[in-house]
Formats: C-alpha cells, sequence, structure tokens
C-alpha cells in the first residue's frame, strides 16, 4: 500500500537519551508560550529541524517568531474545530492550539498532502456513512462503512470496530483490512488491555496517533516547568508521546503504527475505532480530525438506530402487556387465567420459563403454589430461591442476573433451564416473586493471544499477525443466559404494577365470592332447619290424615278415588323424605369428622345389615373377593356412604341373576384404569351387573336431587343419596366416581384422605 511518510526526519537532530516521563513523537513539533506575555516557555527538542532555530534560541522569544500574529489570531480562533493550515519556518503546516496549566501549547506538524486533497478524502469517506441517511440500515452496516470509511482516510492495514462490553473487555465487531493481512473480526481482548486509566483518558481526547512505535520519543526543553517543578501536562497534546509500555505491546502485536478514534455515545465511552499498520504511518491532522467526525456521526447513528429499535421493543411489549393484562381480567381465576397466557407472559421478557409466587389469595384457589409456567426449575426449588432472595438485602427491588448459579448455587445444576433469572418482587412484607428464567446459552469466546508473547515474524514477512502468533485462544462461557436488556426489565416491572391490580381485584373477588357463599351456606342451614321444619309437620299431618281416612272410609270409596288418595299420602310421604335430605346435605357444610382407625369389614357389614331388607326382596347376592382392610375415617359417615352404594347397586338391577361385588385396591396394587384415576392408598369399589348410566350422566348423578328415572321406579329415592355420599367422601379428602355404561352395570370407587389434617 503507497504510504507517504513525511519527507523530513525530525526525529534525527534528537539523539540525546530521555528520562522524562513526557515526551512528544517526533513527526512534530511543540512550542509551549505565555498567552498573555506570548513568551516561549518549553520547546521540543526537535524545533531546529522544523523552525530553523534550536529550543535555546526560541525559549523566551515572543511566539510570532514562530507564528505570525495574523496566523496565531487564525489558530486560536479556530483550533477547537480542527486544525489550522499556517506557514511557519518556511513551511507548510497544520496548527493545532489548547491552552493547559496556564500555558498555550501550539503544535505543529508539517502539511504533507495539500487542504484540498485532504478535504476531499475526508467528504468522502464521511458520504460513505451519511449517504443512506434516511435509509434503514442495519447497525453492522454502519459500522462497516465507519470502518472502510477510516481506512479509506487513514490507509492504514487494518481498522477495527472495537466495542466495550459491559465488563469492559472488548470485542472487534466489524472490520475493514487490506490483503494479505489476518481478520480479527470476533476476536475479544480482556478488559485489562484498556486499563481505566487509558478509558478515562479516551474519553476526555478521542484521537490518537501512534505514527511510529519504533521511533524514540522527543523531550521537551526544559523537562519541566520552572514555576511548577513538574513536566508540561500533555494530556491534551496530539503528539503526546506513549508509555513505553504501551509501545512494547504493539510492537510485539507486529504493529508498525497505531490510530485509534473513541467512539462516545451519549458521552459514555461505547468503543474505538481501532487502526493498525505494519509500517510506521502518518495520518495528517486534518485527516485525523476527518476520522473524528467520522466516528461522532457513526455514534449518533448507531444511537438513533437504538433508539428506534428499543423503540419499537417498548412498544410490543406494551401491546403484550396490555394483551395480558385484558386476559387476567377476564378469567374467573388468576391462576387459571395466567396458566392460559403463559406464553404471553414468557414473551414480555424473552423468558422460557415462569414461576410466579402470588402468596395467599391464590392458595386460596389452588391449594399449592407456586404456578410453574414453560421451563421451570421444580417446586421445591422454586420455593428455596424465593427464600434466598426474600434474605438479599434491598430485598423488594427488581433482581436480574445472567448466573443465576452466583446468586443462589443450589441452581448451578440447572442452566440448562434457569441460567438466568429476571425476579420482581409483589410484596414486600412477603415472599411473594414473579420469576422469569432463561436457560444457559453456551457460546464460545475467541479471546485474543496474550499480548504479552512477542510475535516473531518469519524473515521477510510483513504481515500483521493477531498477537502471540495467532495463538487466539478460545474459552467456553457457560453457565450464563443471554444478558436482560433494560427493556426486558421495565417490562417484568410494569408486569408487576399491573399484577398488583389485578391479585388485589381478585383478592376482593374472592372474599365478596366467599361471603356470599357463607351467605348461602347460612340461608340453606336455616332452610334445612326452620323452614324444613316448618313443612315437615303439616306433611306429617296430611300422610296421618289420608292414612286414617284409607283405613275408615278406604272401603266405601271408588276405586279412583282410593287411588288418588293414596297418591297424596305417596306424595306427602316422598315430600317428607326430599325434607330430609335436605336437611342432612345442608348439615354436612359444618359437621367435624371423628377420625378413628375404622375395620372397614365390619363397617360395610353394618352398613349391609342396615339395606338387607332390599337384599333378601331382590335376592341379590353379595360378593367378595376378600376381606376389606383397616383404614382411617369417620365410620359414622362412612357406614352411610356404603349403605348409599350398596342398596343402589341392589336397586338398579333389572334382572336375576342379580349379585353386587364389593372389593378394594390396596397400595402398590394394580388397579385397572378406572379405579386408578384418583390417588389413594386403598380404592374401594361397590360393582352391579345391572342398568348401568350412561356416561354423560356420570357426573349428573351426584348432583343434588338428580335421578334418571321416574320416581316410583326402582325403589323411589330421592336422588340426594350420591350427592350426599360424595360430599361426606369429600369431607374425608377422598374422592367418588362412577365408571358404567349403559346396560353394562356399574361400579362406584371411592377414596379416603390420609387422615385429620
Ligand atoms: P336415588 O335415591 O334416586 O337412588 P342417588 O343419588 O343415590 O339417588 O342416585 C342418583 C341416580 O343415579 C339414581 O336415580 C339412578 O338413576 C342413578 N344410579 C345410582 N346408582 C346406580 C347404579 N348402581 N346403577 C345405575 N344407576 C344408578
Amino acid at each position: 500500500m503507497p504510504h507517504s511518510p513525511p519527507d523530513i526526519d525530525l526525529g534525527a537532530c534528537d539523539r540525546e537519551p530521555i528520562h522524562l516521563l513526557g515526551g512528544i513523537q517526533p513527526h512534530g513539533v511543540l512550542v509551549a508560550f505565555h498567552p498573555g506575555s506570548a513568551r516561549i516557555e518549553v520547546v521540543s527538542a526537535n524545533a531546529e529541524a522544523l523552525l530553523g532555530r534550536p529550543p535555546s534560541a526560541l525559549r523566551g522569544q515572543s511566539i510570532t517568531t514562530v507564528l505570525d500574529q495574523a496566523a496565531l489570531h487564525r489558530v486560536r480562533a479556530n483550533s477547537a474545530a480542527g486544525p489550522v493550515a499556517v506557514q511557519a519556518g518556511g513551511r507548510a503546516c497544520s496548527a493545532l492550539l489548547h491552552d493547559n496549566n496556564g500555558l498555550s501549547v501550539l503544535e505543529l506538524e508539517p502539511l504533507t498532502e495539500s487542504v484540498a486533497q485532504a478535504d476531499e478524502a475526508a467528504l468522502s469517506a464521511i458520504h460513505l456513512l451519511v449517504s443512506p441517511l434516511g435509509q434503514v440500515r442495519s447497525a453492522s452496516s454502519l459500522l462497516q462503512a465507519a470502518a472502510d470509511g477510516v481506512r479509506a482516510l487513514t490507509g492504514f492495514d487494518r481498522v477495527m470496530v472495537y466495542r466495550f462490553h459491559a465488563d469492559w473487555h472488548g470485542e472487534v465487531v466489524a472490520e475493514s483490512h487490506a490483503d494479505g493481512v489476518d481478520s480479527f473480526m470476533g476476536l475479544h481482548y480482556p478488559a485489562s488491555d484498556i486499563p481505566v486509566q487509558a478509558r478515562a483518558l479516551y474519553r476526555r481526547n478521542p484521537l490518537r496517533l501512534i505514527a511510529d512505535v519504533q521511533a524514540r520519543p522527543v523531550a521537551l526543553v526544559p523537562p519541566t516547568l520552572p514555576e511548577t517543578g513538574a513536566p508540561l501536562d500533555l494530556s491534551g497534546a496530539a503528539l503526546r508521546s506513549v508509555s513505553e509500555i504501551h509501545l512494547e505491546y504493539l510492537r510485539n502485536m507486529g504493529v508498525g503504527a497505531s490510530f485509534s478514534v473513541s467512539l462516545l455515545k451519549d458521552g459514555e465511552l461505547w468503543g474505538l475505532l481501532a487502526c493498525h499498520h505494519h509500517a510506521p504511518r502518518l495520518v495528517s491532522a486534518t485527516r485525523r480530525q476527518a476520522c473524528e467526525v467520522l466516528a461522532r456521526m457513526l455514534t449518533l447513528q448507531l444511537g438513533a438506530e437504538e433508539r428506534g429499535a428499543d423503540a419499537a421493543s417498548r412498544a410490543h411489549r406494551a401491546t403484550l402487556l396490555a394483551r395480558l393484562v385484558t386476559g387476567l381480567g377476564e378469567d374467573t381465576s388468576l391462576s387459571a387465567a395466567l396458566q392460559a397466557h403463559g406464553e404471553l407472559l414468557m414473551d414480555l421478557t424473552g423468558a422460557t420459563g415462569v414461576a410466579l409466587l402470588l402468596g395467599e389469595s391464590l392458595a386460596l384457589e389452588q391449594g399449592e403454589q407456586p404456578l410453574l409456567l414453560g421451563r421451570t426449575p421444580s417446586r421445591d426449588e422454586v420455593l428455596a430461591l424465593a427464600a434466598r432472595l426474600a434474605e438479599l438485602p434491598g430485598a423488594s427491588a427488581t433482581v436480574h442476573t445472567e448466573r443465576l448459579a452466583s446468586l443462589h448455587p443450589p441452581l448451578a445444576a440447572r442452566a440448562d433451564v434457569a441460567a438466568g433469572l429476571l425476579s420482581v418482587r409483589l410484596d414486600p412484607q412477603a415472599p411473594r416473586f414473579v420469576f422469569w428464567f432463561r436457560p444457559e446459552v453456551a457460546r464460545t469466546v475467541s479471546w485474543a493471544g496474550d499480548p504479552n508473547k512477542p510475535v516473531r515474524p518469519a524473515p521477510g514477512d510483513t504481515r500483521l499477525h493477531p498477537r502471540a502468533s495467532f495463538e487466539a485462544w478460545r474459552e467456553d462461557v457457560r453457565g450464563a443466559s443471554l444478558p436482560w436488556s433494560s427493556a426486558d426489565v421495565e417490562a417484568a416491572e410494569s408486569f408487576r404494577g399491573a399484577l398488583v391490580g389485578v391479585v388485589l381485584r381478585h383478592a376482593v373477588e374472592l372474599s365478596r365470592l366467599s361471603r356470599a357463599l357463607a351467605r348461602s351456606n347460612a340461608e340453606l342451614e336455616s332452610f334445612g332447619g326452620t323452614v324444613g321444619h316448618d313443612l315437615r309437620e303439616p306433611l306429617r299431618g296430611i300422610q296421618q290424615y289420608t292414612t286414617f281416612f284409607l283405613e275408615d272410609h278406604g272401603a266405601s270409596l271408588a276405586q279412583d278415588s282410593r287411588e288418588q288418595l293414596q297418591s297424596v299420602a305417596w306424595l306427602a310421604r316422598r315430600a317428607q323424605a326430599l325434607l330430609e335430605d335436605l336437611f342432612e346435605y345442608s348439615r354436612l357444610g359444618r359437621i367435624e369428622l371423628a377420625w378413628r382407625d375404622v375395620d372397614m369389614q365390619a363397617l360395610m357389614h353394618d352398613a349391609l345389615a342396615v339395606v338387607s331388607s332390599r337384599f333378601e326382596e331382590q335376592e341379590v347376592e353379595v360378593r367378595q373377593p376378600r376381606r376389606l382392610p383397616r383404614v382411617a375415617c369417620d365410620e359414622v359417615r362412612i357406614r352411610q356412604v356404603w349403605e348409599n352404594l350398596l342398596s343402589n347397586a341392589a336397586k338398579y338391577q333389572a334382572r336375576p341373576p342379580r349379585w353386587v361385588e364389593v372389593g378394594y385396591f390396596g397400595p402398590g396394587e394394580e388397579r385397572p384404569e378406572a379405579a386408578a384415576r384418583h390417588d389413594a392408598p386403598y380404592v374401594f369399589y361397590v360393582k352391579d351387573p345391572g342398568i348401568g348410566i350412561a356416561p354423560r350422566f356420570h357426573e349428573a348423578i351426584f348432583d343434588m336431587f338428580r335421578r334418571l328415572h321416574p320416581a316410583k321406579d326402582y325403589g323411589g329415592g330421592t336422588g340426594a343419596g350420591l350427592a350426599i355420599a360424595r360430599r361426606l367422601v369429600r369431607l374425608h379428602g377422598g374422592e367418588l366416581w362412577v365408571d358404567s355404561s349403559q346396560g353394562q352395570g356399574a361400579t362406584f370407587y371411592f377414596t379416603l384422605g390420609r387422615g385429620p389434617a
């Protein structure tokens, strides 16, 4: 690549050893003067080559001996905006001026091309980046355009866009390089490569050129200022030389010249445009300036790009949230609603699993928490995590991490579902949370090799190599999820706000419902007690009168009148039976179970004795494969259950041979599918070969007063028996269900809970 070195070796005059804290690079001359008196105080040791006079001849003189008054004026007026072309020592130079420590620091560099030439190059590079303005461009194409632009401007072999990560390690995210130069694209560099002081400097001073890493720095004369005893502060000087350590680092990378431009976004260091050249290379002040403008345009466009993407993502999340909140409002059960909208809930933050610990109001309707949706750790693991988070100082805050194991080591083994956690707390007093989980994303980071190991290029090989002779080492990053963005966190917090509102509404609704329920229970009981009692007396009266009347006058009545009276008596008996059942059912809400260890065999036998008349009448055989076990239950209530099931089994058989089978399945024993519908150590059953029940009535028969046949057929029950039996079984924590089909007999199964809570 053609490259135009300065036509004069400014470093050649400076051969004395340097023991200074500061010095400048030899491609320019520095003159510091007093702004008031114009008296020159400090001069770089290489002054003679450019200005024709050594430092000793310049110090103490007026600055106007270097630059005439008009040029000085122009430089002072324009230098903040960029270099100014002047004549100095009889040669065209670019001049930069800044004030520091009460001195004006003038830096002169010989111009190596015409101003017009430089301007043209600058314009075309900027054009690269800006021309498609208004057109949508991806961030990566912007970065690429910037890298290409800077390479065109500087002629460097390699231009990288180096982006800082949150932990300040850097990554090469775009690159433009000459043919034959190895790519550094995608390489990561440790944070220590650009330490904190260097980053502070990069923020203040966005341009740094090291035109020749082999060149020896030029001393300042005098090395320290007489007034302060300290060297001149060069942090604002473009010519400032860098530390020997940094030069060594660059030499080890096989770099001959280096140039970097800070990328500042919203005042913060976002990254660098980092340029390397295999040989020394000078970039004129004008072109450097153009690179800085380019860098600013880049970060502005990136900022606009990011804000656009951010706004789109926020709008998307707001829509999700609105749909979610509307969805939650629709369902009466919050947990059902959340379950139904699990996908939305996960989309909201880009999670793959959600755990909701909503606390008391939900436990009521759901029995157990937490609610787990998608891929999450187990219930117990989630509860342990909640306990851990509740202990954290400032625990009411939102917590998010891409490495949950470092916060909560027990979940280290669950990185497959929960490497990342985003948590919002719903109640500062109680461990009520929403957790969003993300799985680990195993990725490989290619670290650039150790910069302290020098490169030994093969003789004649002038290519740039990654440092440490390509020994970039790969690191598998495990146990971490994708990071949570600020938009993720904000969406989670908005959801918290919405959820707290919904939970409150649900809590109010629940308490209203339970008040209504309490009221209707009380009403039912008072009906069963008072109204039932009030009705029972007249019904008994009707029965008695009709019975007596039939006894006394039945013979003298016409056949149809007698039958009418008989049905009045029958109806009154029936109405009374209904009332009794209703009364009993209404009391079930209040009864306390007397749990006892009970011999089920004996209990079933007692029940059989109660209903024996029906068994005898209908000639029903009782079959029992084996004796029933002992179990815990309230014997009075369970006897009632047996009575109902046995009498039904005997009752609903149209033809002989009639039989009823009573049995059970014990713990660990194989069960037919119908018996295994509810899980419990014991499942008891009563089976008959009778008329059966069509599947669509399998639930209806457990409704109060629900009968499938006219009251007069099959011995006329009230239709309350199964409703009461189921309620009694459920009071025990068990379940009662039927397996049957029309004309195929029926098997009623029931289980019992484990005993008093
Ligand atoms: P009932 O007092 O009428 O027997 P239940 O509540 O005990 O009332 O039963 C409700 C209905 O379920 C009955 O009317 C009957 O139609 C049906 N049923 C109950 N047990 C059986 C069975 N073993 N076989 C067929 N149908 C049955």
